[in-house]
């Protein structure tokens, strides 16, 4: 298991420098197959891709172990792993799912890894790229951002349980995570667990299902810090409510820290049993409000800067006094420009970034149109299938074949659900019709995939903003 960990942390280095598309292409699956104090042996899938990564990316993924293991490690090398497949191989990371569970929504990530690691053993090392250093401070969230340095300086003592709430997108994860790194990294003893209500409602069920409930409440008497995420969606889930009550009893009476957000004051969770809501309340409750100008002038310059990608100041103005609801959307209209200079070279500049933020206020169809772009709509009809495959493949990384053949694994899931909805609502072609070209599936089970993923972006801006990345893509 701990190699499977390095490895995370040295991909998440990876991720900082390379694009995404070379990511996912590159990377694919890997493992480590042996790691010494001053080597480390990467495992990938086939000769190809071991002399691939070796060509283009040796330096890249030495650089990147020697930012998590240090300068000791002084030589990398490449082999094939036949042993990458199989399942029982915890030393190997899939990139297309880390890839996502690190920089999708979290619901999303959370459910393509809720089966694969616990909660615990997942500590905060997905996440290592939310720290306290790189949250923007602003008048909105002061009051949060103070409440979690207090609780890093003296977890378990100061205030406890802290509980953060606000609106979507505006940095609970971002600032919970951080402080369970926070931690980590100056208590390296501290057992620290992140979890989300979603993921502790489906280990609670599994548990409950195998009768082994008391080891499950073992695992979460040894912790030191329980960060749990989201926790409006236990609402109706009483049993889970209940377990979660009895834990954080037993956490609270040993003074160990707990660290909570949801979507409302505890007050206002009304679909939640009364005393667990009382609980939530008895430390300190503070809400994180819409950033204002400034602050999210500054959260596009720290992203920007992150990146390493320059933005004119006038653009980053524009940006700030446009797009004013949610910090993902500011983050996404950045990788729209980061995106497009790297296809086309084009530097952002105002003109281009004001056409796009006119597209983003056009959603009201879910899917929305581009306005007077001088794009003729009926473009669509000399747009065949293949066309919209070909994109969703490469926009997300994976074969075309995956998409279109029964194949069942959850990264091509929502590929093809893309691609059919696209079909449906876009090319308006019949669920038969697309039933066809998906290896002859029949008319409910298209029927089924479009109104999947109807609901899914309904909920999941930034699934939503890559679909109509990909259809503007394509210009359909
Ligand atoms: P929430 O959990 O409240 O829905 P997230 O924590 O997922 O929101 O935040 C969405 C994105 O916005 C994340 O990538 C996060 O890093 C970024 N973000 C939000 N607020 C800030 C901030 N104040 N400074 C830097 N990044 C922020
Ligand atoms: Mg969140």
């Amino acid at each position: 298991m701990e190699k499977h960990y390095k490895l995370k942390n040295i991909l998440t280095h990876v991720i900082e420098s390379v694009k995404k598309q070379d990511f996912l292409v590159y990377f694919r699956k890997i493992s480590i197959v042996e790691i010494t104090d001053s080597t480390i042996v990467y495992g990938t899938v086939s000769s190809f891709m071991k002399d691939n990564l070796q060509a283009k990316f040796n330096t890249l993924v030495l650089e990147a172990s020697q930012k998590e293991l240090g300068q000791k490690i002084t030589s990398i090398s490449f082999v094939v792993d036949s042993t990458i497949d199989n399942p029982s191989n915890t030393n190997a990371v899939d990139c297309q799912d880390f890839y996502k569970e690190i920089t999708k929504s979290n619901k999303i990530a959370d459910k393509k890894s809720r089966n694969s690691v616990s909660p615990i053993e997942q500590k905060a090392g997905a996440h290592l790229r939310y720290t306290l250093n790189n949250f923007v401070v602003g008048a909105d969230n002061q009051l949060a951002f103070s409440a979690c340095e207090a609780v890093t300086k003296n977890p378990g003592k100061s205030y406890n349980p802290l509980y953060i709430y606000g609106d979507v997108g505006l940095g609970k994860t971002h600032l919970l995570q951080a402080t369970g790194n926070e931690i980590l990294r100056k208590y390296k003893d501290k057992k620290v667990a992140y979890t989300t209500a979603d993921k502790f409602i489906t280990e609670y069920v599994t548990a409950v299902k195998k009768r082994n409930v008391e080891k499950m409440r073992e695992k979460f008497r040894e912790i030191d810090v329980l960060v749990i995420d989201d926790v409006q969606f236990l609402s109706k889930k009483e049993q889970t409510q209940n377990e979660l009550y009895n834990i954080f009893n037993l956490l609270y009476d040993s003074n160990k820290q707990i660290i909570i957000s949801g979507d409302r004051a505890p007050k206002e969770l009304t679909e939640l049993e009364p005393r667990l809501r009382s609980r939530f309340e008895w430390g300190i409750t503070v809400d994180i409000g819409k950033p204002d100008f400034e602050t999210r002038l500054a959260i596009i310059q720290e992203k920007a800067r992150e990146k390493e990608f320059m933005i004119p100041q006038d653009v980053s103005e524009f940006i700030a006094a446009n797009v004013t609801e949610n910090v993902r959307e500011l983050e996404w209209v950045l990788n729209q420009m980061i995106a497009e200079y790297e296809l086309t070279g084009n530097t952002p500049s105002l003109t281009r970034i004001a056409a796009k933020l006119q597209k983003l206020s056009f959603t009201t169809d879910l899917l929305w149109e581009g306005r007077n772009s001088g794009k003729s709509r009926n473009t669509s009809s000399i747009k065949s299938y293949e066309d919209i495959l070909d994109a969703v493949s490469q926009h997300f990384g994976i074969e075309k074949e995956g998409i279109l053949w029964e194949n069942r694994k959850k990264e091509f899931m929502i590929p093809r659900q893309v691609s059919m909805y696209l079909l449906k609502t876009k090319m308006h072609y019949t669920y038969e019709r697309i039933g066809n070209i998906f290896n002859g599936r029949n008319h409910a089970s298209v029927l089924y995939s479009c109104n999947k993923l109807e609901k899914i972006i309904k909920k999941d801006k930034n699934l939503l903003y890559e679909v109509n990345a990909i259809k503007d893509g394509i210009g359909i």
